[in-house]
Protein backbone atom coordinates (compact mmCIF):
# COMPACT_ATOMS: atom_id res chain seq x y z
CA UNK A 1 0.00 0.00 0.00
CA UNK A 2 2.70 2.06 0.95
CA UNK A 3 4.72 1.71 -2.39
CA UNK A 4 1.61 2.64 -3.88
CA UNK A 5 1.14 5.89 -2.47
CA UNK A 6 4.88 6.75 -3.13
CA UNK A 7 4.42 5.74 -6.62
CA UNK A 8 1.56 7.86 -7.18
CA UNK A 9 3.25 10.72 -5.65
CA UNK A 10 6.15 9.99 -8.09
CA UNK A 11 4.06 10.10 -11.03
CA UNK A 12 1.91 13.28 -9.49
CA UNK A 13 5.16 15.33 -9.28
CA UNK A 14 6.66 13.93 -13.22
CA UNK A 15 3.27 15.30 -14.24
CA UNK A 16 3.34 18.67 -12.18
CA UNK A 17 7.33 18.79 -13.12
CA UNK A 18 6.36 17.86 -17.40
CA UNK A 19 3.65 20.48 -16.75
CA UNK A 20 5.30 23.29 -15.22
CA UNK A 21 8.02 23.12 -18.31
CA UNK A 22 5.22 23.44 -21.06
CA UNK A 23 4.82 27.04 -22.39
CA UNK A 24 1.25 28.85 -21.11
CA UNK A 25 -1.06 29.84 -24.03
CA UNK A 26 -3.98 31.71 -23.60
CA UNK A 27 -6.73 30.96 -26.02
CA UNK A 28 -9.63 33.73 -25.80
CA UNK A 29 -12.28 32.77 -27.93
CA UNK A 30 -14.64 35.41 -29.63
CA UNK A 31 -16.85 33.62 -31.69
CA UNK A 32 -16.85 33.04 -35.60
CA UNK A 33 -17.29 29.78 -37.44
CA UNK A 34 -15.03 27.72 -36.13
CA UNK A 35 -17.51 27.73 -32.98
CA UNK A 36 -20.19 27.28 -35.21
CA UNK A 37 -22.85 24.25 -34.93
CA UNK A 38 -24.43 23.61 -38.79
CA UNK A 39 -27.36 21.50 -38.73
CA UNK A 40 -26.07 18.71 -40.33
CA UNK A 41 -22.65 17.70 -41.10
CA UNK A 42 -23.18 18.76 -44.90
CA UNK A 43 -25.58 21.51 -44.59
CA UNK A 44 -23.82 25.21 -45.45
CA UNK A 45 -26.49 26.27 -42.77
CA UNK A 46 -25.41 27.17 -39.52
CA UNK A 47 -25.08 29.07 -36.74
CA UNK A 48 -21.41 31.12 -35.65
CA UNK A 49 -20.79 31.45 -32.16
CA UNK A 50 -22.64 28.60 -30.88
CA UNK A 51 -20.70 26.31 -29.00
CA UNK A 52 -18.34 27.56 -25.54
CA UNK A 53 -14.22 28.13 -26.00
CA UNK A 54 -13.93 24.91 -23.38
CA UNK A 55 -15.81 22.36 -26.09
CA UNK A 56 -13.53 23.78 -28.95
CA UNK A 57 -10.29 23.03 -26.94
CA UNK A 58 -11.64 19.26 -25.96
CA UNK A 59 -11.80 18.75 -29.89
CA UNK A 60 -7.50 19.24 -29.98
CA UNK A 61 -6.63 17.29 -26.84
CA UNK A 62 -3.27 17.27 -28.67
CA UNK A 63 -2.70 20.31 -27.92
CA UNK A 64 -1.91 19.95 -24.25
CA UNK A 65 0.71 17.90 -24.92
CA UNK A 66 2.51 20.81 -26.29
CA UNK A 67 1.43 23.91 -23.93
CA UNK A 68 -0.37 24.30 -21.01
CA UNK A 69 -3.71 26.16 -22.01
CA UNK A 70 -5.82 28.43 -20.50
CA UNK A 71 -9.27 28.95 -22.32
CA UNK A 72 -11.19 32.30 -21.49
CA UNK A 73 -14.18 33.41 -23.42
CA UNK A 74 -13.90 36.97 -24.52
CA UNK A 75 -16.95 37.32 -26.46
CA UNK A 76 -19.48 34.69 -28.57
CA UNK A 77 -20.27 36.56 -31.61
CA UNK A 78 -19.87 35.92 -35.74
CA UNK A 79 -17.61 38.16 -36.17
CA UNK A 80 -19.69 40.37 -38.76
CA UNK A 81 -20.53 41.78 -35.16
CA UNK A 82 -17.37 42.52 -34.50
CA UNK A 83 -17.10 45.99 -32.80
CA UNK A 84 -15.18 48.41 -30.76
CA UNK A 85 -16.26 47.38 -27.44
CA UNK A 86 -14.97 43.69 -28.14
CA UNK A 87 -11.53 44.94 -29.85
CA UNK A 88 -10.88 47.62 -26.80
CA UNK A 89 -11.81 44.59 -23.94
CA UNK A 90 -9.21 42.04 -26.44
CA UNK A 91 -6.32 44.77 -26.36
CA UNK A 92 -6.17 45.30 -22.96
CA UNK A 93 -6.90 41.85 -21.84
CA UNK A 94 -4.05 40.44 -24.53
CA UNK A 95 -1.38 43.24 -23.16
CA UNK A 96 -2.43 41.95 -19.58
CA UNK A 97 -1.82 38.96 -20.18
CA UNK A 98 1.68 39.39 -21.97
CA UNK A 99 2.99 41.08 -18.99
CA UNK A 100 2.97 38.24 -17.10
CA UNK A 101 6.46 36.42 -17.32
CA UNK A 102 4.76 32.68 -17.12
CA UNK A 103 2.29 33.75 -19.75
CA UNK A 104 4.41 32.75 -23.44
CA UNK A 105 1.96 33.53 -26.20
CA UNK A 106 -2.36 33.92 -27.18
CA UNK A 107 -4.66 32.17 -29.11
CA UNK A 108 -7.58 34.24 -30.48
CA UNK A 109 -10.20 32.42 -31.84
CA UNK A 110 -12.24 35.07 -33.98
CA UNK A 111 -14.59 34.44 -37.55
CA UNK A 112 -13.11 34.99 -40.56
CA UNK A 113 -15.53 37.63 -42.04
CA UNK A 114 -13.95 40.61 -39.99
CA UNK A 115 -10.33 38.70 -38.84
CA UNK A 116 -8.14 40.83 -41.32
CA UNK A 117 -9.63 43.75 -39.28
CA UNK A 118 -9.28 42.74 -35.62
CA UNK A 119 -5.88 41.10 -36.44
CA UNK A 120 -5.03 45.05 -37.77
CA UNK A 121 -6.17 46.27 -34.43
CA UNK A 122 -4.06 44.35 -32.37
CA UNK A 123 -0.72 44.68 -34.71
CA UNK A 124 -1.27 48.26 -33.78
CA UNK A 125 -2.34 48.19 -30.11
CA UNK A 126 -0.50 44.99 -28.42
CA UNK A 127 2.67 46.17 -26.98
CA UNK A 128 4.72 42.89 -26.66
CA UNK A 129 6.82 40.71 -29.28
CA UNK A 130 5.69 37.20 -27.65
CA UNK A 131 3.48 35.58 -30.21
CA UNK A 132 -0.31 36.54 -30.73
CA UNK A 133 -1.92 34.25 -33.58
CA UNK A 134 -5.43 34.39 -34.66
CA UNK A 135 -6.83 31.48 -35.65
CA UNK A 136 -10.52 31.08 -37.35
CA UNK A 137 -12.29 27.89 -39.45
CA UNK A 138 -14.21 28.00 -43.08
CA UNK A 139 -16.26 24.93 -41.55
CA UNK A 140 -18.37 24.86 -38.21
CA UNK A 141 -17.77 22.25 -35.43
CA UNK A 142 -20.27 20.15 -37.06
CA UNK A 143 -18.94 19.63 -40.56
CA UNK A 144 -17.24 16.73 -41.89
CA UNK A 145 -13.32 17.67 -42.66
CA UNK A 146 -14.20 20.64 -40.00
CA UNK A 147 -10.97 22.67 -40.83
CA UNK A 148 -10.93 24.40 -36.89
CA UNK A 149 -9.28 21.32 -34.79
CA UNK A 150 -6.74 21.34 -37.01
CA UNK A 151 -6.10 25.18 -37.86
CA UNK A 152 -6.67 25.58 -33.52
CA UNK A 153 -3.35 22.65 -33.53
CA UNK A 154 -1.31 24.84 -35.76
CA UNK A 155 -2.09 28.09 -34.13
CA UNK A 156 -0.90 26.91 -30.65
CA UNK A 157 2.54 25.30 -32.49
CA UNK A 158 3.55 28.12 -33.97
CA UNK A 159 2.38 29.84 -30.54
CA UNK A 160 4.93 28.13 -28.80
CA UNK A 161 7.68 27.96 -31.09
CA UNK A 162 10.83 30.79 -30.77
CA UNK A 163 10.85 31.68 -34.13
CA UNK A 164 7.40 33.47 -33.87
CA UNK A 165 8.56 36.21 -31.61
CA UNK A 166 8.74 39.36 -32.74
CA UNK A 167 6.69 38.64 -36.04
CA UNK A 168 3.71 40.84 -35.26
CA UNK A 169 0.36 39.49 -35.17
CA UNK A 170 -0.47 36.47 -37.32
CA UNK A 171 -3.40 34.58 -38.42
CA UNK A 172 -2.73 30.47 -38.69
CA UNK A 173 -5.36 28.70 -41.05
CA UNK A 174 -4.88 26.23 -43.95
CA UNK A 175 -1.17 25.25 -42.89
CA UNK A 176 -0.34 29.15 -43.65
CA UNK A 177 0.97 32.05 -41.39
CA UNK A 178 -0.21 34.97 -42.87
CA UNK A 179 1.27 38.53 -41.41
CA UNK A 180 -1.68 40.78 -40.25
CA UNK A 181 0.19 43.52 -42.20
CA UNK A 182 -1.21 42.39 -45.33
CA UNK A 183 -3.65 40.15 -44.90
CA UNK A 184 -7.25 39.83 -46.98
CA UNK A 185 -10.31 37.25 -46.81
CA UNK A 186 -10.24 36.64 -50.31
CA UNK A 187 -12.56 33.33 -50.95
CA UNK A 188 -15.98 33.44 -49.27
CA UNK A 189 -15.78 29.73 -48.88
CA UNK A 190 -12.58 28.32 -49.19
CA UNK A 191 -10.35 26.96 -46.41
CA UNK A 192 -7.45 28.81 -48.08
CA UNK A 193 -9.39 31.77 -47.92
CA UNK A 194 -6.46 34.17 -46.32
CA UNK A 195 -3.68 35.59 -48.13
CA UNK A 196 -0.95 38.33 -48.07
CA UNK A 197 -1.83 39.35 -51.41
CA UNK A 198 0.47 42.21 -51.89
CA UNK A 199 3.77 40.73 -49.48
CA UNK A 200 2.93 36.88 -49.90
CA UNK A 201 2.71 34.89 -46.39
CA UNK A 202 5.15 34.61 -43.92
CA UNK A 203 5.28 30.86 -43.76
CA UNK A 204 3.91 27.66 -43.58
CA UNK A 205 2.90 24.98 -40.94
CA UNK A 206 5.05 21.53 -41.62
CA UNK A 207 4.73 18.88 -39.49
CA UNK A 208 3.23 21.08 -36.79
CA UNK A 209 6.11 23.24 -36.76
CA UNK A 210 6.15 26.84 -38.24
CA UNK A 211 8.50 27.75 -41.21
CA UNK A 212 8.81 31.10 -41.64
CA UNK A 213 10.11 32.52 -45.54
CA UNK A 214 9.84 36.05 -44.67
CA UNK A 215 9.85 38.91 -41.90
CA UNK A 216 7.12 41.84 -41.01
CA UNK A 217 8.47 45.15 -43.09
CA UNK A 218 5.63 47.42 -41.44
CA UNK A 219 5.83 48.89 -37.97
CA UNK A 220 3.81 46.91 -34.85
CA UNK A 221 2.78 45.50 -31.76
CA UNK A 222 5.85 46.88 -29.49
CA UNK A 223 7.07 49.50 -32.30
CA UNK A 224 3.83 50.47 -32.43
CA UNK A 225 3.11 54.12 -31.30
CA UNK A 226 -0.82 53.73 -30.47
CA UNK A 227 -1.76 53.44 -27.20
CA UNK A 228 -5.01 51.96 -25.84
CA UNK A 229 -4.68 51.57 -22.83
CA UNK A 230 -6.98 54.20 -21.29
CA UNK A 231 -9.49 54.53 -24.05
CA UNK A 232 -13.39 53.31 -24.08
CA UNK A 233 -14.26 54.28 -27.32
CA UNK A 234 -13.11 55.20 -30.81
CA UNK A 235 -13.16 57.55 -33.08
CA UNK A 236 -15.91 57.15 -35.61
CA UNK A 237 -14.17 56.47 -39.10
CA UNK A 238 -16.09 55.04 -42.33
CA UNK A 239 -15.89 53.40 -45.47
CA UNK A 240 -17.95 54.81 -48.48
CA UNK A 241 -17.27 53.32 -52.35
CA UNK A 242 -16.64 54.62 -55.44
CA UNK A 243 -18.17 53.60 -58.80
CA UNK A 244 -19.24 54.80 -61.95
CA UNK A 245 -21.67 57.27 -61.16
CA UNK A 246 -20.97 57.61 -57.72
CA UNK A 247 -22.40 60.62 -56.09
CA UNK A 248 -21.68 62.94 -52.76
CA UNK A 249 -24.49 61.24 -51.24
CA UNK A 250 -22.72 58.60 -49.10
CA UNK A 251 -19.75 61.78 -47.65
CA UNK A 252 -22.71 64.37 -47.88
CA UNK A 253 -24.12 62.07 -45.07
CA UNK A 254 -21.15 60.87 -43.29
CA UNK A 255 -20.82 64.35 -42.61
CA UNK A 256 -23.95 65.11 -41.32
CA UNK A 257 -23.40 62.25 -39.06
CA UNK A 258 -20.40 63.88 -37.34
CA UNK A 259 -17.74 61.17 -38.75
CA UNK A 260 -14.31 62.05 -37.76
CA UNK A 261 -12.54 60.35 -40.89
CA UNK A 262 -13.68 59.10 -44.15
CA UNK A 263 -11.88 55.76 -46.00
CA UNK A 264 -12.48 56.06 -49.58
CA UNK A 265 -12.62 52.31 -51.46
CA UNK A 266 -12.06 53.99 -54.59
CA UNK A 267 -11.38 52.82 -58.34
CA UNK A 268 -8.04 52.40 -60.03
CA UNK A 269 -5.59 53.88 -57.80
CA UNK A 270 -7.71 55.41 -55.35
CA UNK A 271 -9.85 57.54 -58.08
CA UNK A 272 -13.10 59.20 -57.27
CA UNK A 273 -15.78 60.91 -59.27
CA UNK A 274 -15.43 64.38 -59.49
CA UNK A 275 -18.45 64.89 -57.98
CA UNK A 276 -17.11 62.29 -54.74
CA UNK A 277 -13.83 64.17 -54.58
CA UNK A 278 -15.39 67.87 -54.30
CA UNK A 279 -17.58 66.49 -51.40
CA UNK A 280 -14.59 65.06 -49.86
CA UNK A 281 -12.25 67.54 -50.49
CA UNK A 282 -15.58 70.29 -48.50
CA UNK A 283 -15.53 67.34 -45.57
CA UNK A 284 -11.49 68.07 -45.53
CA UNK A 285 -12.20 72.06 -44.53
CA UNK A 286 -14.81 70.86 -42.08
CA UNK A 287 -12.04 68.99 -39.87
CA UNK A 288 -13.10 65.25 -41.62
CA UNK A 289 -9.49 63.28 -42.03
CA UNK A 290 -9.79 61.63 -45.52
CA UNK A 291 -7.65 58.57 -46.51
CA UNK A 292 -7.79 57.17 -50.35
CA UNK A 293 -7.55 53.47 -50.60
CA UNK A 294 -8.90 51.27 -53.26
CA UNK A 295 -11.20 48.81 -54.08
CA UNK A 296 -9.01 47.07 -56.19
CA UNK A 297 -7.53 43.98 -54.52
CA UNK A 298 -3.72 44.21 -54.95
CA UNK A 299 -1.50 47.20 -55.10
CA UNK A 300 -1.01 50.49 -54.09
CA UNK A 301 -3.28 53.46 -53.84
CA UNK A 302 -0.23 55.74 -53.94
CA UNK A 303 0.55 59.51 -53.63
CA UNK A 304 1.23 62.02 -56.65
CA UNK A 305 -0.77 59.91 -59.73
CA UNK A 306 -4.02 61.48 -60.66
CA UNK A 307 -4.72 63.08 -57.24
CA UNK A 308 -3.10 65.85 -56.07
CA UNK A 309 -3.53 65.12 -52.15
CA UNK A 310 -1.86 67.96 -50.65
CA UNK A 311 -3.85 70.39 -52.34
CA UNK A 312 -6.74 68.51 -51.27
CA UNK A 313 -5.62 67.41 -48.07
CA UNK A 314 -5.80 63.86 -48.92
CA UNK A 315 -3.79 61.00 -47.20
CA UNK A 316 -3.24 57.96 -49.48
CA UNK A 317 -3.13 54.32 -47.56
CA UNK A 318 -0.65 52.54 -49.83
CA UNK A 319 -0.73 48.63 -49.54
CA UNK A 320 -3.58 49.16 -46.44
CA UNK A 321 -6.97 48.20 -47.96
CA UNK A 322 -9.76 49.59 -46.70
CA UNK A 323 -10.81 47.57 -44.12
CA UNK A 324 -7.75 47.79 -42.42
CA UNK A 325 -7.21 51.78 -43.72
CA UNK A 326 -10.56 52.25 -41.37
CA UNK A 327 -8.35 50.59 -38.53
CA UNK A 328 -5.21 52.78 -38.72
CA UNK A 329 -7.52 56.04 -39.22
CA UNK A 330 -9.21 55.42 -36.13
CA UNK A 331 -6.42 54.93 -34.11
CA UNK A 332 -4.50 57.95 -35.65
CA UNK A 333 -6.82 60.00 -35.31
CA UNK A 334 -6.56 59.25 -31.00
CA UNK A 335 -3.65 61.38 -31.89
CA UNK A 336 -4.08 64.01 -34.95
CA UNK A 337 -5.63 64.76 -37.68
CA UNK A 338 -3.27 66.57 -39.67
CA UNK A 339 -3.41 65.01 -42.88
CA UNK A 340 0.68 64.66 -43.28
CA UNK A 341 1.02 63.11 -40.18
CA UNK A 342 -1.82 60.50 -41.04
CA UNK A 343 0.10 60.07 -44.50
CA UNK A 344 3.43 59.17 -42.24
CA UNK A 345 1.51 56.56 -40.66
CA UNK A 346 0.02 54.92 -43.82
CA UNK A 347 3.92 54.52 -44.68
CA UNK A 348 5.13 53.42 -41.72
CA UNK A 349 2.09 50.97 -40.64
N1 LIG B 1 -19.91 35.08 -40.15
C1 LIG B 1 -18.94 34.18 -39.71
C2 LIG B 1 -17.90 34.96 -38.90
O1 LIG B 1 -17.10 35.71 -39.38
C3 LIG B 1 -18.48 33.45 -40.88
C4 LIG B 1 -17.10 33.41 -41.20
C5 LIG B 1 -16.27 32.42 -40.44
O2 LIG B 1 -16.06 32.47 -39.25
O3 LIG B 1 -15.74 31.60 -41.17
O4 LIG B 1 -17.93 34.84 -37.72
Amino acid sequence: MKQIKLILMALCCVSFIASAQKPTVYVLATGGTIAGEGKTEVNSAYTSGAITVDELLSAVPEINDIATIKGEQVANIGSQDMNDEVWLKLSKRVNELLKKSDVHAIVITHGTDTQEETAYFLNLTVKSDKPVILVGSMRPSTAISADGPRNIYNAVACAVDKSSKGKGVMVVMDDRILGADDLSKTNTLSVGTFQNPNFGELGIVYNGKPVYSREPMKRHTSKSEFDVSHLDKLPRVEIILSYSNATDLFVNAAVNAGVKGIVTAGVGNGNLTTVMQNALAAAVKNGVAVVRSSRIATGPTAQWDEIDDDKLGFSASWFVNPYRARVLLMLALTKTNNYKEIQRMFTEY
